[in-house]
């Protein structure tokens, strides 16, 4: 399956055959429809056919690499393996996906030397957690490092290095729990040019400054070491 978010988060539709139809949902040779995963949730939208139009509920991982299931509303009638179909996303929400998703990189950023314990992008707020001590972070402070981040305006760009250059760095590496995907013989970074750079599948905005003013809703305790920041857009 071609992955078209992969390359270009910006795809808010694209023509595509359906591959398959089974009780987890329809298969596509293409799409523009991305998986929930790394804490990132899965696309919503349509898919328009000939004989009419199926809601797309949630987008899921299927069973090997690059297999990407799209979840229909219950009770629809499927088109058949073969149909083409139009594949548009509910680009509202996945654009405030793709704003907080960027944003989280920038929580990293903020708060170098923690290693990520969990992640979970929203429309409406996002968290990260982090694995750090007691000590109380500063709520203010942390936003007002974010918003200056922001205002810096600097792409965000794609770094593409072989499975073996990441074991030889594993610095690179933030997440506990996510480990990045394997298989491929090369990994994606992404790279914010002297803030932050680490292997991620999400979808991402092309400049900082689209993420538009970011709001630290909260700072809980999540436990001895962990650490919860909470975010959510200005807008
Ligand atoms: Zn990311």
């Amino acid at each position: 399956m071609e992955l078209i978010f992969r390359e270009d988060a910006y795809a808010k539709s694209c023509s595509a055959t359906v591959a398959s139809v089974d009780e987890r949902g329809i298969r596509l040779d293409r799409t523009v429809f991305y998986p929930n995963g790394g804490g990132q949730p899965g696309d919503t939208g349509l898919l328009r056919h000939a004989g009419g139009e199926v809601r797309i509920i949630d987008t899921v991982k299927g069973d090997g690499i690059d297999d990407v299931v799209h979840v229909p509303e219950p009770g629809s009638a499927l088109p058949a393996p073969g149909t083409p179909v139009e594949a548009e996303i509910d680009w509202d929400r996945r654009h405030r996906h793709m704003r907080m998703h960027t944003a989280l990189h920038l929580v990293c950023a903020v708060l170098p030397g923690a290693s990520i314990t969990g992640a979970q992008v929203g429309a409406e707020r996002s968290r990260v957690d982090f694995n750090l001590p007691a000590e109380a972070l500063d709520k203010d402070g942390i936003a007002a490092a974010l918003n200056t981040l922001i205002a810096a305006d600097t792409p965000v760009g794609f770094l593409w290095i072989t499975d073996e250059e990441l074991d030889a760095n594993p610095d690179l590496i933030r997440t506990l729990t996510v480990k990045p995907p394997r298989g491929y013989g090369r990994v994606r970074l992404v790279d914010i040019a002297g803030v932050d750079r680490q292997p991620c599948g999400g979808t991402h905005v092309a400049r900082l400054g689209e993420i538009g003013m970011l709001e630290v809703l909260k700072i809980e305790n999540k436990g001895k070491q962990n650490r919860r920041v909470v975010v959510a857009l200005k807008d």
